[in-house]
């Protein structure tokens, strides 16, 4: 494009570009649409040959497509520094794999009504042995992107396992873990083998371990998920709906995918006490999951108000700092101690 005012002009060509490319055609009976990603480069800032200028639009474009479908993005020089970030992260990862940087963490379930704890979640922690402990929000996303999750996943999953038995083992109560699997992990072709090796390695009794699933990541193949969850079911895990209310929250998904436990997100429970929708919306997800005999966990309670909230409305069981917040494996087994 030449002759344009300023990067405005040119990004509202871009937004006429999409959406012209975007209508829908027909061919027989399928109906057919282009979905359009754009990167903008601007000469001779952006730079002065054709080369760097054409690497530096595809740098905005990878920009844009990371961004979703459809959108476009203006090249900024600082796209490199955050690509440059990310094959640094990535290497990193790597390197914490074979170095055993991760360890699991875990978050006590409460019975509301007794008080007991009745289940742990684990939950990943990186000990970057320069930067300290780094949260899961900072490298999950990055590890699902670069399918190291898989790698990551299968340790968790491993290691999870191995705990649940040692406890068990060391004479302490049977407690329920739940482990988190990742959309990826779910359209694995081996998941299903890994799982079975691991219960014969570790010797874990399959009743104790529950896996947690997001709503997003199972309607992504929702035939494949559901038939993956069943061979779960049959060999006696439970099942959990992590993050409910976040996504589509589909009713309809209750009822298809065969899940034991509703995982309400904290979004919701922190307004709980206090919009009047979210309360009819939470004691309306309650009575309906125990038509369905589903249980409801209440994330994210961090007041004794939700608690006691949560509590008189027949919720079963809480999770949140409140209760405690997740602590390393030894933490755990002086809790354990206690409950001998
Ligand atoms: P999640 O599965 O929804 O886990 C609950 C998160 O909420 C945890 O964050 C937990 O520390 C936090 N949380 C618990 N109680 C409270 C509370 O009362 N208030 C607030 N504000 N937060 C609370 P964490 O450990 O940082 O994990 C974040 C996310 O990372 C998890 O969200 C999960 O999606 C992912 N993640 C963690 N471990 C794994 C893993 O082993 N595999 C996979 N695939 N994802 C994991
Ligand atoms: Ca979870
Ligand atoms: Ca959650």
């Amino acid at each position: 494009v030449s002759n344009f005012k300023d990067s405005n002009e040119l990004k509202a060509l871009a937004s006429k570009i999409i959406m012209a490319l975007g209508k829908p055609w027909v061919i027989s009976t399928h109906e057919f649409y282009i979905s359009t990603s754009i990167g903008i480069a601007i000469f001779p800032e952006h730079g002065k040959t054709y080369n760097i200028l054409l690497k530096n639009a595809d740098t905005a474009m990878h920009n844009a497509k990371s961004k979703g479908k459809s959108c476009y993005e203006v090249f900024d020089f600082r796209m490199h520094k955050n690509i440059l970030e990310y094959i640094d992260m990535e290497k990193s990862i790597r390197y914490a794999i074979k170095n055993q940087e991760f360890i699991l963490y875990y978050q006590p379930q409460i019975d509301l009504k007794s008080g007991k704890v009745i289940g742990l979640e684990a939950l990943i922690r990186w000990i970057h042995p320069k930067k300290g402990m780094i949260p899961p929000n900072k490298f999950i996303p990055i590890a699902e992107k670069t399918g190291l999750i898989r790698e990551i996943g299968k340790w968790v999953i491993y290691e999870a396992c191995r705990q649940n038995k040692e406890w068990i083992e060391k004479g302490y109560k049977p407690i329920k873990i739940s482990i988190n699997l990742s959309a990826i992990q779910l359209k694995q072709k081996n998941l299903i083998d890994d799982i079975k090796n691991i219960i014969e390695e570790t010797g874990v009794d399959s009743n104790y371990i529950e896996f947690e699933i997001t709503e997003n990541a199972a309607i992504e193949d929702l035939e494949k998920t559901i038939g993956i969850l069943k061979e779960l079911k049959q060999m006696n895990f439970r099942i959990a709906l992590d993050d409910f209310g976040t996504g589509y929250s589909s009713l309809n998904y209750l009822k298809m995918l065969p899940i034991d436990y509703i995982k309400l997100d904290k979004f919701f429970i922190s307004n709980v006490t206090i919009d009047s929708k979210e309360q009819a919306i939470t004691k309306f997800l309650i009575k309906l999951a125990k038509e369905m005999a589903i249980k409801i966990i209440a994330e994210g309670i961090e007041t004794n108000d939700q608690y006691d909230y949560l509590k008189k409305h027949d919720c079963d069981i809480g999770q949140g700092y409140l209760f405690g917040r997740p602590i390393s494996a030894n933490e755990i087994e002086e809790i354990l101690k206690k409950t001998k």
